[in-house]
């Protein structure tokens, strides 16, 4: 029987946070993640600093999203920084966490790391990664994907042709570079399904709430900025109220168009503001 009106898919949603800096944050940040798991998120992912010695801070906060408010948790970690033994150490951590779900990167050179030691990465690209953790490993194995293109590839289509081997390297859903032009999504995931990458690709989402954002995560991401946020920020940048409600509104009004176009899911990069998150879920 032919089913005549399907009902749309409900879009997913999740967070993402990063690890404190300071071991005495580290309740801080518990109870920001007590504050989220309230607004019901699918799952919630946790930062990893690349080439820092800060790997156990991802997996102490990903094991508490997961043990202590039964939230599916996916751990962030990166080619960059990770030897094979590492590597080892850390899934053996996770999954004696209850921890069974990674975001696999490559991750960027840090200021502290040569070229050279950059270069001479054990896992080059997070593909190589990923088949390293599908061989030894049974966890789940999500990756990153780029609407606008990833900074260093030539083009679009040559980045999606690399996102195509990751995909089948063993990845089982994809979670977007920010964007604030939805065009630039759908463009994105057409040319994806028309490659044949058809795991769930989840779309990051980041609220513009002060103008100094713009200047470090936005322009560090490569995503471009529209018009209409550009105009945002020079009207409301200097009034910090101002600019928080002006940034939740573009980023709700971003968040209902997707779902209309029934993506697969919201990732919010929460930038551990709670507030913020909470807003933009009763929004939405
Ligand atoms: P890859 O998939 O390896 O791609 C990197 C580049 O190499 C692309 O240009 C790609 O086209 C190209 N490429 C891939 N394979 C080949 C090949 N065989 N030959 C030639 N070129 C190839 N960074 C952190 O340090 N910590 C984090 O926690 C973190 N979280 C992130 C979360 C999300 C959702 C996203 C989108 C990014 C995150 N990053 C993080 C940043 C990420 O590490 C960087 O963007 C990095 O530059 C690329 O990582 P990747 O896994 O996408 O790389």
């Amino acid at each position: 029987m032919t089913q005549n009106n399907p009902t749309p898919q409900k879009s997913h949603l999740s967070f993402e946070v990063f690890p404190p800096k300071k071991d005495e944050e580290f309740e801080n940040v518990y109870q920001i993640l007590r504050e989220m798991s309230k607004l019901n998120p699918d799952f919630i992912s946790c930062t990893y600093g690349a080439g820092g010695s800060r790997a156990g801070k991802t997996i102490e906060i990903t094991s508490f999203i997961r043990s202590k408010l039964q939230i599916d948790a996916i751990a962030h970690i990166t080619c960059v920084g990770f030897t094979r033994e590492d590597l080892e150490r850390n899934c053996t951590a996770l999954e004696a966490a209850g921890v069974n779900r990674v975001l696999a990167l490559r991750g960027d050179r840090p200021q502290t790391m040569t070229d050279e030691q950059f270069d001479n990465r054990e896992f080059h690209y997070a593909a190589d990664l990923v088949r390293h953790l599908k061989e030894h490993t049974t966890l789940d194995i999500a990756g990153a994907c780029y609407p606008e293109k990833h900074f260093e590839a030539p083009s679009l289509e040559e980045d999606l042709r690399h996102l195509k081997e990751k995909v089948d390297a063993g990845v089982t859903s994809l979670i977007s570079q920010m964007f604030f032009d939805n065009q630039y999504f759908y463009r994105f995931l057409d040319k994806a399904r028309a490659l044949g990458i058809d795991v769930p690709i989840h779309a990051g989402i980041m609220p513009i709430t002060t103008a100094k954002q713009l200047g470090t995560t936005v322009s560090l991401s490569g995503s471009s900025v529209p018009k209409e946020l550009a105009d945002i920020i020079a009207t409301y940048g200097d009034d910090k109220e101002d600019m928080r409600k002006a940034g939740i509104d573009y980023a709700v009004r971003q968040i209902r168009d997707l779902k209309e176009h029934g993506v697969d899911g919201i990732h919010l990069y929460s930038m551990n503001k709670v507030k913020t998150t909470a807003e933009i879920c009763s929004m939405i």
